[in-house]
């Protein structure tokens, strides 16, 4: 475990840590201090790996709400048939590949799904795996990804009657097991996946509430089209948060992807209840799906469906693609920042903010402000300043991940040409 000390950082996590000219202290996997420069002038560090990060903005590793990594491999694949409208994406494309996937593909998807988050500072995803044929291990093979790299990961299967209410047994095994055995893990956590309300039957829906521990969190697609709301109300429910109420599986911890086509009671409950809604606005403009009721909803985080692990520019596609609809700068802070810490500590606690005795899972992103920067314009900075400016430096529990633009935990450069031969056959099998 390195022992590790950022100088000359500019430490901004967008809660109460400001430091314009700071210092990072890191023993082991935690922060053990933090401070101005004059706060640690004539101090000693030896026996540490002093990093001079030149002016660079630091903050907390960022967080991925609402993550796909089984898409990784499918950058450039053409659809296999028309995608008019939002089940033929569904049917032409990503059911398609998920059913190809085989434990090869699921982890070089995982590999350069994870690369691409530690190159842009995201040190924790809430993913939602899908593999229709592979089912049993696959959480295993991800985390293991996410254990290689000293990422953390909130994991689960997609359990949906799409391939057949035969393997429904398998997805909930699969889920309640990973779960079960990553309990205790401040890195892994296992949530219950469900692919959404619309490939989900009222006995699937019945089987899950049986079988589930009372604790263990939902991750779903919500009312990510209307095709959702009309087949939760065909079936008798007002909506598709209703319909998960009724069932028993709605918590304040459970994790609803989208929430664009809801019922008005379906806002009533979210209000009550509370659960976390993650918003992924980049991928509903891609999809032409409508746009979250961000008043109705209330409070948010950021997710990507596994368009990208870049958070900056998922921040910055947020403010453009709500601009009109008077999105504000505190609101997304809120977003980014308070709430998404409030939302991460539930499942890792002690991370999401830069606080002595706080794992250390930091972000030096490559950026040194031209102009001044202060916690009030911090994500105007974000936004306008930052862009999509890759990490200089991703630290993940107290290990340097990425430096420099060099990837610590593998050989990237064969990584990447290992992905390309497994995804060259993916890709034949999608086709095929
Ligand atoms: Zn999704």
């Amino acid at each position: 475990m390195a022992n590790i000390v950022l100088k000359n950082a500019l430490l901004a996590d967008g809660l109460g840590t400001f430091i314009p000219d700071g210092i990072v202290v890191i023993s082991g996997e935690r922060i053990e201090a933090l401070g101005s420069a004059e706060q640690f002038a004539g101090r000693d560090f030896a026996g540490y790996e002093v990093i001079d990060v030149g002016g660079r903005l630091t903050m907390p590793g960022f967080l991925v709400g609402h993550h796909h990594l089984y898409s990784a491999l499918a950058t450039g694949l053409a659809p296999a048939g028309p995608t008019e409208n939002f089940v033929q994406i569904l049917e032409n494309l990503w059911w398609r590949l998920d059913r190809v996937l085989d434990e090869e593909s699921v982890y070089y998807s995982a590999l350069v799904g994870v690369i691409d988050a530690v190159r842009h500072g995201a040190t924790a995803i809430f993913d939602h795996h899908a593999s229709m044929n592979f089912v049993r291990g696959s959480l295993d093979v991800i985390a293991g990804v996410f254990s290689l790299a000293g990422v953390r990961g909130l994991l689960c299967f997609e359990t949906s009657d799409r391939s057949g209410t035969d393997k429904i047994e398998q997805h909930i095994r699969e889920n309640i097991d990973f779960y079960e055995r990553h309990k205790d893990s401040p890195n892994i956590r296992g949530a219950f996946g469900l692919h959404a309300n619309f490939t989900l039957s009222d006995d699937t829906l019945r089987a899950v509430a049986e079988s589930k521990p009372a604790q263990m969190p939902i991750h779903i697609h919500c009312g990510e089209d209307a095709h959702d709301l009309n087949f939760c109300r065909q079936l008798g429910y007002s909506g598709p948060v209703e319909r998960l109420a009724r069932f028993g599986l709605l918590d304040g911890n459970s994790i609803l992807a989208h929430c664009i086509h809801l019922d008005g009671a379906d806002y009533d409950i979210i209000r009550q209840v509370k659960p976390i809604v993650a918003a992924n606005f980049e991928s509903n403009a891609n999809n032409r799906v409508g746009r979250m009721n961000r008043r109705k909803i209330g409070r948010y985080i950021l997710g990507t469906d596994g368009i990208t692990a870049d958070m900056i520019l998922t921040l910055r596609s947020a403010y453009f693609l709500n601009a009109a609809d008077g999105i504000t700068f505190e609101e997304l802070a809120d977003s980014f920042f308070a709430y998404r810490r409030e939302v991460q500590e539930r499942f890792f606690p002690d991370t999401a903010s830069l606080d002595v005795g706080k794992y250390a899972d930091i972000v030096v992103l490559d950026y040194v402000p031209a102009t001044q920067l202060t916690p009030e314009n911090l994500v105007g900075h974000l936004i306008f300043g930052v862009k999509s400016a890759r990490a200089f430096i991703t630290i993940g529990n107290g290990e340097i991940l990425f430096q420099d633009g060099e990837v610590k935990f593998c050989d990237e450069e064969e990584v990447r040409q290992k992905a390309k031969d497994v995804g060259r056959k993916l890709w034949e099998r999608f086709y095929g």
